[in-house]
């Protein structure tokens, strides 16, 4: 099997360097234990955390361990009575074509009636996370303006629809005017601005006349400074990510909070896994939603377990346009 391994902690952006290709043989599935081989391999903005050794809400992957990552794979051998090979599971497996796992680690897809790749982006993670983040915190009603960032993304761009569903004017924030078009003719956001061009603070303005009532925040840094200036009185911010930051050695000075006392806005952080049940709830409300055509997702594919590093790249500085995956094996 093909493994990448962390070689090194990266400074700045990961790099090629930073990483090592590691082959050896299949390994046999011992008692209790599950063989897979990876189909797809998500590629997540968490994983250039884990490269670092920055104190944060999960351990660091050791200097030699297999990068972490969930897949969508297929069973080949078992020793648990719950799988049998050709199940299609879905876990937390790694950068790598093969994997043993314990049985309690792996969920089996059922029948899918989406693509594979989509249980880990729309009906996956990144879409509970969406989830979890409106229901919990945002809580969007109609009438009310809703502004989520990296809006094209996995997670922004089932966030906006959320907001749609509940009737808000939905305005979406992305780098590109490809992106921006996407966002909103096929999301049907109502408007969206483009943070790599102008300025931020007119094109927001112009499109939030009535203020900011929900920000999904996605990305941190100058996106966050111009939304938080528009915030209404009561607005609640659901803080996801904050993507502009993470290839940073030193976190930058934040905001001065005192809008938060004026306004009585309420600022919380969410981490998907907190809510454990969100998975299943959410994969039950969506699937449908995809079945039919009105919950909208698109992905950036690339092909190989050696292009992992790459596409970690990408993500960090918005190459992918959409879920990123990488298809490490055939379906
Ligand atoms: P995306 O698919 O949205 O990809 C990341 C996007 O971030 C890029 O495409 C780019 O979009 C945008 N971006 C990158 N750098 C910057 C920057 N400097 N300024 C503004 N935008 C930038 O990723 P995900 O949907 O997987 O993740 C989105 C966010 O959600 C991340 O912050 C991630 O860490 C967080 N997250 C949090 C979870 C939690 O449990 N709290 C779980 C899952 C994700 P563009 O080209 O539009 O700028």
């Amino acid at each position: 099997r093909r493994s990448i391994i962390l070689r090194r902690r990266p400074t700045g952006e990961p790099r090629r360097e930073d990483f090592q290709i590691v082959e050896e043989p299949v390994p046999e599935p011992g008692p209790g234990e599950v063989l897979t081989r990876t189909i797809w391999l998500s590629i997540d903005p968490y994983m250039r955390g884990r490269m670092s050794d920055r104190k944060s809400y999960a351990e660091p992957v050791a200097i030699g361990g297999v990068m972490t990552g969930e897949t969508v794979g297929e069973v080949l051998a078992s020793n648990d009575p719950g799988f049998s090979p050709g199940d299609v599971v879905v876990g937390s497996r790694g950068w790598q074509t093969h994997s043993i796992s314990r049985a309690g680690a792996l969920a089996r897809i059922e029948r899918p009636g989406a693509p594979l790749g989509a249980y880990l982006g729309v009906l996956g993670m990144p879409g509970t996370t969406a989830y979890s983040g409106m229901k919990d915190i945002g809580q969007p009603k109609a009438g009310e303006t809703v502004v989520v960032s990296a809006a094209s993304g996995g997670v922004g761009s089932v966030a906006g629809q959320l907001a749609k569903r509940a009737g808000a004017r939905v305005v979406g924030i992305a780098g590109g005017a490809d992106k921006c078009v996407w966002v909103q003719e096929t999301l049907g956001f109502d408007d969206c601005v483009d943070h790599r061009v102008g300025n931020l603070d007119l094109a927001l303005a112009d499109a939030c006349p009535n203020g900011i009532d929900v920000y999904f925040e996605n990305v941190g840094g100058a996106v966050q400074e111009a939304v938080f200036a528009r915030l209404n009185p009561f607005a609640r911010v659901v803080m996801c990510g904050m993507i502009a930051q993470y290839n940073e050695a030193e976190f930058p000075p934040g905001p001065n909070l005192g809008f938060v006392v004026a306004k009585r806005v309420r600022i919380e952080g969410m981490i998907v896994s907190d809510k454990p049940e969100r998975f299943a709830e959410w994969r039950a409300l969506a699937a449908p939603w995809v079945a039919d055509g009105s919950l909208r997702h698109r992905e950036t594919i690339v092909d190989g377990l050696d292009a992992a590093p790459e596409a970690l790249r990408q993500v960090l500085r918005g190459g992918n346009f959409g879920k990123m995956l990488v298809r490490v094996g055939r379906e």
